[in-house]
């Protein structure tokens, strides 16, 4: 029997490669060659911390791209040498959410390199997965698959940033430019945002942000958030403000930066309780939306990509092999390191290097 690896999780601090055997594809199943799989703040986040939504033993990665390489039966919507990247729940179809569009939160759902859901489901670092057929999104040939591995993350941000009643034109506030924030900025640049402000701690994804298409960079380390984006809008709060973080108190700052009848998207995983008057969102008739993953947007990410509206290149600070894939998960512990994506190649080792930067 054929042997492939797999990066296995196996608690905070613990990763380590196995030999596993390579799965065939059922009846409505491919089977998928994985090129890349990039590092999510999710993954990193079990690499520190014991979770219940990651039960070791489990492989984590879900922000994948590959090549089909077996088809089972039944399939026809794609062929082998297809391009890939995947859509991470694996959902029932029949449940209320699963026919009313919402299969991101389908109850019966197992997602890919995690244990939300019905049981615990393996995820991507590893050289080949099994997969039906329905989760995987086909990417034109025109895109390399390293932009392919980023669609997952890229749709996050892209949700987000069309959430709710955006219109083009709009100023829109983006708390922390960590990942997900840059994709949000890329994404709102796309859609035609008029005025994007930005806001973090770190300089240097400040700058990025700039780079990527935010007109206004807010430090809040040295400067009050809602004053700054009061003063880049005559005193009227922006239109939108997209909270992309998880410190408890960018959704006071959030309330307060967004004008009167205006939305604030919550996509940032704040995990503790906060207090807030109910009348600062009532009393100005504020919309506080969730943008929880998403579900077909990421097709028109892909599109969006491949019609070259936006480039993800920037976005790609480190590539390391499989062999050395604890190496980059150890690399973004680092505080204050300057990493944005990093991303495994499953057969880098077969290059010779360990990690290379772009
Ligand atoms: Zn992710
Ligand atoms: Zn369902």
């Amino acid at each position: 029997m054929k042997k492939m690896k797999a990066m296995v999780y196996y608690g905070p601090g613990r990763l380590e490669l196995e030999d596993w055997e390579i799965p065939h594809p059922k009846q409505g199943e491919v089977r998928v060659k994985i090129s890349y799989c990039a590092v999510c703040g999710s993954d990193l986040g079990a690499y520190k911390n014991a979770s219940d939504r990651f039960r070791p033993p489990i492989v984590l990665g879900h922000e994948f791209s590959g090549v089909v390489d077996e088809i089972g039966e039944g399939v026809d919507s794609l062929h082998i040498g297809q391009h890939v990247c995947g859509n991470p729940p694996i959902y029932c179809g029949t449940c209320w959410y699963c026919t009313h569009g919402h299969y991101n939160i389908c109850p019966n759902r197992l997602s890919l390199g995690n244990s939300v859901g019905v049981d615990k489901c393996n995820g991507t670092f590893r050289e080949y997965i099994v997969l039906p057929a329905y989760t995987l999104v086909p990417l034109p040939d025109s895109m390399d698959l390293l932009s392919g591995s980023l669609m997952e993350p890229l749709a996050v941000g892209y949700h987000a940033a069309k959430n709710g009643a955006f219109q083009p034109g709009e100023t829109v506030t983006v708390i922390g430019t960590g990942p997900i924030g840059l994709m949000t900025v890329l994404s709102l640049k796309a859609q035609g945002a008029g005025h994007i402000i930005c806001s973090d701690l770190s300089e240097a994804r400040l700058r990025l942000a700039g780079r990527l298409g935010a007109d206004t960079l807010v430090n809040i380390g040295e400067q009050d958030l809602v004053e700054a984006v009061k003063k880049a809008t005559n005193g009227l709060g922006s239109d939108r403000t997209i909270i992309c973080t998880d410190a408890p108190s960018s959704f006071y700052q959030a309330i307060h930066a967004t004008r009167s009848c205006g939305d604030v998207i919550l996509v940032g995983m704040i995990q503790s309780k906060i207090e807030f008057c109910p009348m600062d969102i009532f009393g100005r008739d504020i919309n506080i939306i969730s943008s929880y993953t998403f579900t077909d947007e990421i097709y028109e990410a892909v599109n969006m990509v491949a019609a070259g509206k936006i480039d993800l290149e920037p976005m790609i600070t480190s590539i390391y092999s499989l062999e050395h894939g604890k190496d980059a998960f150890d690399a973004l512990m680092v505080p204050g390191n300057p990493e944005v994506k990093v991303i495994i190649d499953m057969w880098g080792e077969q290059k010779g290097e360990e990690k290379w930067v772009r």
